[in-house]
């Protein structure tokens, strides 16, 4: 297997932003500038032809559709496509989750720790632009970013708010539709061993700066941002419409991800975790066994490492128990 851990060695990822443009479009555009498109592997990872590694030459993601995969060291930072907005330089790992919540076309979905706003425009491009995106960021800088970066996406159904998601009220009315959320909140970055995105320094927003993650040693901190992310998914279970939560960290530690999975499983019984069919189940790297999880939990969420040519990263998903009883509002 591959041990990436130079950002030299790692594909460069090119999300199509279809709240702009179409895939079609791009690869033409690409084409017509002399890039040559390769077939993707039919599993796992794109396993490029030697040729690949060459410049001008490009595949398509064999897990996502709206992504597209160039060799490593090609740099598209000055490339108009980017710079209007119709394409988003991003790891592959962090386009997860926006498919894995899989907001539908004109609904109302949310994301409660957005900034700088990858996976805010990501939703907003996958509803095509539609519908509303609430996103929150309690870092008013940050949330500035935010608001940049999806106007350059050209996107205009996205509602940004600075402001502490764990004081947004749930049964508030304006909220009573929200039914797809997105829970990306700080963590350690332990799994980041890139920085795709020139424009933001990735690993301080990973990390946050809140007392939530400090502490004196790392056992002690990763038991604070832990405690703090499962507040996080316990407080978007309570939005009366929600049927679909994604939770996700760029974090390589259990205690960040596989447990804070189980710890919410054993304090609501409203949500269950998605089954792996609905949680990209092409994608082959699941989650770390352990005692606290089933062997079909662990394998119903994803990581993503180095090994994989991106950072590494951990999705999962959480979906509403059709019987469970309505929340009054
Ligand atoms: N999802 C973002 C993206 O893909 O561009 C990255 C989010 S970053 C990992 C975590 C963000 O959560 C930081 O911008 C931080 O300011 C914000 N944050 C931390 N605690 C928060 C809270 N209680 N409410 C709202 N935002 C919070």
């Amino acid at each position: 297997p591959l041990h990436l851990r130079d950002e030299n060695q790692m594909h460069r990822y090119v999300r199509i932003n279809l709240a702009k443009t179409t895939k079609e479009k791009v690869v033409e555009y690409f084409q017509n500038e002399g890039y040559r498109l390769f077939n993707s592997s039919p599993v796992g990872e794109p396993k490029p032809p030697k040729l690949f590694s060459k410049s001008k030459t490009f595949v398509l993601d064999s897990h996502l559709p709206d992504l597209l995969v160039f060799p490593p060291l090609t740099d598209l930072h000055d490339h108009p496509l980017y710079l209007n907005g119709d394409i988003i330089l991003q790891d592959k790992a962090s386009c997860f989750p926006a498919h894995v919540v899989s907001p539908a076309p004109n609904s109302k979905a949310l994301d409660a720790c957005a900034a700088p706003g990858n996976k805010t425009s990501h939703m907003s491009s996958l509803m095509g632009n539609t519908g509303t995106v609430y996103a929150f960021d309690m870092d008013m800088k940050r949330l500035d970013l935010l608001k940049t970066l999806t106007a350059k996406a050209g996107c205009t159904n996205i509602v940004a708010k600075c402001q502490n998601f764990l004081d947004v009220d749930p049964l508030d009315p304006q909220y009573k539709d929200v039914e797809y959320l997105l829970l990306d909140p700080s963590c350690s970055g332990s799994g980041i061993i890139n920085r795709m995105d020139s424009l933001v320094d990735h690993f301080a927003l990973c990390v946050g700066h809140d007392s939530a993650v400090k502490g004196a040693n790392k056992e002690q901190r990763l038991e604070n941002l832990s405690d703090f992310q499962v507040k996080i998914i316990m407080h978007a279970m309570k939005f009366p419409s929600a049927k679909r939560i994604s939770y996700s960290t760029c974090s390589i530690h259990k205690e960040e991800n596989e447990h804070v999975v189980a710890k919410v499983l054993g304090q609501q019984d409203r949500f269950l975790l998605a089954q792996r069919k609905d949680v990209l189940p092409g994608w082959p790297r699941r989650g770390l066994e352990t005692p606290l999880l089933t062997k079909e939990q662990s394998d119903s969420v994803i990581r993503a490492s180095p090994e994989d040519g991106m950072n590494g990263f951990f999705v999962s998903c959480f979906v509403v128990d059709p019987s469970a009883s309505p929340i009054p509002v």
